[in-house]
């Protein structure tokens, strides 16, 4: 297959694939939804913002000649996934989804699986709790006045928000070292994740199990049946 690939981004998977088609000349432009102030650009043709649904979508990929298109964009990110799916075939493009594996809990670890933002919230009963779940979730957890919450998040989110929180604004990879500190100097006893996978935010799980933290772990979404490769190496391979 040669030809320029869309490549639907904002994950570092979706970046590392840029640069290695970029660097194998391949013609590629990445997509970001425009929502983090100053995103972590990959190399090579950048387009940002929503293109409009997935007619429109179609639309942008017979206009720009893409022959190829990855959907490279994070586990959670379930509307963009669902357009591609749609836009893809309608267009005669072939579609890939790039998604790393999901997480799996090790000996040690005290995981309770839900499947929704709000059965996270439900599901909470310690009193100082480490959020991570972004910052778009936040609402789910605003009726919960009794917990306190460490809300990490990469831009300053909107309300509503729990009413007891500290705001810590910061993005990752985050390191071991840093994530024990941060359950340490804020009394942590329960931490609330996405199941996002990969490695960059995985530290938190493995100080959460050094000290006994029981961890809340929300599900992935379910996908449409698109083909779906765990590695930038077997995108590239789907692309050759
Ligand atoms: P979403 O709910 O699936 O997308 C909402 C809308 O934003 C889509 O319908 C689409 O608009 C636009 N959009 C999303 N990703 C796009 C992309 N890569 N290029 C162009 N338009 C895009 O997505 P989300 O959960 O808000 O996430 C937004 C972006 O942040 C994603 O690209 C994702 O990879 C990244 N991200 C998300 C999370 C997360 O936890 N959700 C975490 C890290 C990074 P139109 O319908 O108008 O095309």
């Amino acid at each position: 297959m040669t030809g320029r690939v869309l490549i639907l981004g904002g994950t570092a998977e979706a970046r590392e694939l840029a640069a290695r088609l970029h660097d194998a000349g391949r013609p590629v432009v990445s997509s970001l939804a425009g929502r983090v102030a100053r995103p972590r650009l990959p190399v090579g043709e950048v387009r940002v913002g929503g293109f409009g649904g997935p007619d429109a979508l179609a639309a942008w990929l017979r206009e720009h000649g893409v022959t190829a298109v990855v959907d490279a964009t994070h586990p959670f990110a379930e509307r963009i996934s669902a357009s591609a799916a749609r836009a893809a075939p309608a267009a005669a493009v072939p579609l890939v989804r790039l998604e790393r594996p999901r997480w799996t809990a090790q000996p040690g670890d005290d995981w309770r699986r839900v499947a929704s933002l709000e059965e996270a919230a439900a599901a909470i009963d310690g009193a100082r709790v480490f959020l991570t779940t972004g910052r778009q979730g936040l609402p789910a957890f605003a009726h919960l006045d009794a917990p306190w919450f460490l809300v990490r998040c990469v831009d300053p989110p909107m309300p509503p928000l729990p009413p007891r929180h500290l705001l810590l604004l910061d993005r990752g990879p985050y390191s071991l070292e840093g994530e024990r500190a941060l359950l340490t100097q804020h009394g942590i006893d329960v931490l609330v994740t996405k199941d996002s996978g990969g490695e960059h935010t995985a530290p938190k799980l493995r100080a959460a199990r050094e000290r006994g933290i029981p961890v809340i772990v929300v599900d992935r979404p379910p996908r449409p049946g698109v083909p779906t490769v765990p590695t930038v190496e077997e995108a590239l391979q789907w692309l050759a």
